[in-house]
């Protein structure tokens, strides 16, 4: 590792004293650096005050700070923002900030493109083209800073953006350690999201190198084998083996695995499917995020009605789920759930 051949950004503490002691630097530099870049978000080397002036040079030429630019920014009437991440390679992706209240969410992108490729997501309609590395998925984060309102402070971060997390198992793990870094950005661990449509072994290797920490969503979307195969075409495993790994997860006490459920219209909506979903969910503990579907020009398939979704949602409350609707946001600018795009072939 050296300046040269490593992004800094995605290097952890003692990744940075390594390399800064190479170039025969103390340890403390390295924490000065993690701190400007992690805690403060500061990603210009001139502005690191507390640097000797020739650490700072290096930095400039090294040019290994963040591989990412803002591109343009979308703001929705409900302050939405919808921002599009320029790379290097002149690939794009995007990211979202939603805010609510004091929380601000940010919706991370982990690849361009998705091999996944359910039917009903904009992300995986061009199939998969790569997977970011980790200081492009950290550098969303630390660029769409630019992009906050005043006094808006990050408080969650969901990796529900464009891309299939667990098939980018590494730099997904490796950005979700430096959000929750104490040092760094200090998220915690139970408000960084990681989203899957249902990798069992990366589900597996999650639980066994985070022990259990890793907020987990699972994106089910069926109750049947049948229906699931319709709607996550791309995935064999089967809704029985994602329920084995999530037992098997080492899940903290009184934390909850978050199911996520996209109603389709006359696919996955019945009053049938509710029960069947009910009984799959019975043996783990859940809430349950319904999400009907996000109408775009890539699908042909349409959300229930909402009279549909209330009795789906009554079924599973009468059962003793905890459930709840995510609000639509951004929907005018195509920044709701599934909606994001990215341009892979730019
Ligand atoms: N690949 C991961 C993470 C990204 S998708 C996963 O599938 O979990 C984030 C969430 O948006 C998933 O639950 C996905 O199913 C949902 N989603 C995709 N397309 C959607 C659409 N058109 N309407 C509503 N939700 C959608
Ligand atoms: Fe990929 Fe998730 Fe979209 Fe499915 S929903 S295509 S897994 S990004």
């Amino acid at each position: 590792m050296s300046f040269d051949d490593t992004p800094l950004v995605s290097a952890n503490l003692e990744e940075l004293k390594a390399i800064l002691s190479q170039e025969g630097y103390p340890a403390y530099r390295a924490s000065q650096i993690f701190d400007w870049i992690h805690a403060r978000g500061e990603l210009d080397p001139e502005r690191m005050t507390n640097l000797p002036e020739a650490l700072r040079q290096t930095l400039k030429q090294s040019n290994a700070l963040v591989p990412v630019q803002l591109g343009e920014v979308h703001t929705s009437a409900d302050g939405t923002r919808k921002i599009e991440i320029l790379l290097s390679d002149g690939l794009m992706v995007e990211t979202v900030l939603i805010p609510d209240g004091k929380k601000l969410t940010q919706c991370i992108s982990s690849q361009v493109g998705c091999s996944v490729g359910c039917d009903f997501c904009r992300s995986g309609k061009f199939g998969y083209v790569r997977n970011l590395d980790a200081a492009e998925i950290i550098g969303q984060v630390l660029v769409a800073k630019q992009a906050y309102f005043e006094d808006e402070q990050l408080t969650n971060v969901v990796f529900m953006g464009i891309g299939e997390p667990l098939h980018n198992y590494d730099n997904v793990v490796r950005t979700w350690r430096l959000l929750c870094d104490p040092s760094g950005l200090n998220l915690s661990s139970r408000k960084v999201t990681i989203s899957t449509a249902g990798i069992v072994h990366g589900i597996e290797k999650l639980g066994l190198d985070l022990g259990g920490k890793a907020a987990l969503a699972i994106s089910l979307h069926a109750a049947t084998e049948d229906t699931r195969q319709k709607l996550v075409t791309g995935l064999k495993a089967s809704l029985a083996d994602i329920i084995d790994a999530l037992k098997r997860y080492p899940l903290p006490k009184r934390r909850r695995f978050t199911i996520e459920y996209v109603l389709v219209k006359g696919v996955n909506d019945s009053d049938e499917d509710a029960r069947n979903l009910s009984k799959l969910l019975n043996p783990i503990p859940v809430k349950v995020n319904l999400l009907p579907l996000n109408p775009h020009d890539l699908s042909n398939m349409a959300p229930p009605d909402d009279a549909r979704v209330e009795a789906f949602q009554r079924i599973l409350v009468n059962k003793g789920i905890s459930v709840f609707m995510r609000k639509r946001r951004g929907d005018d600018i195509n920044a709701a759930c599934g909606q994001l795009l990215g341009k892979p072939g730019k």
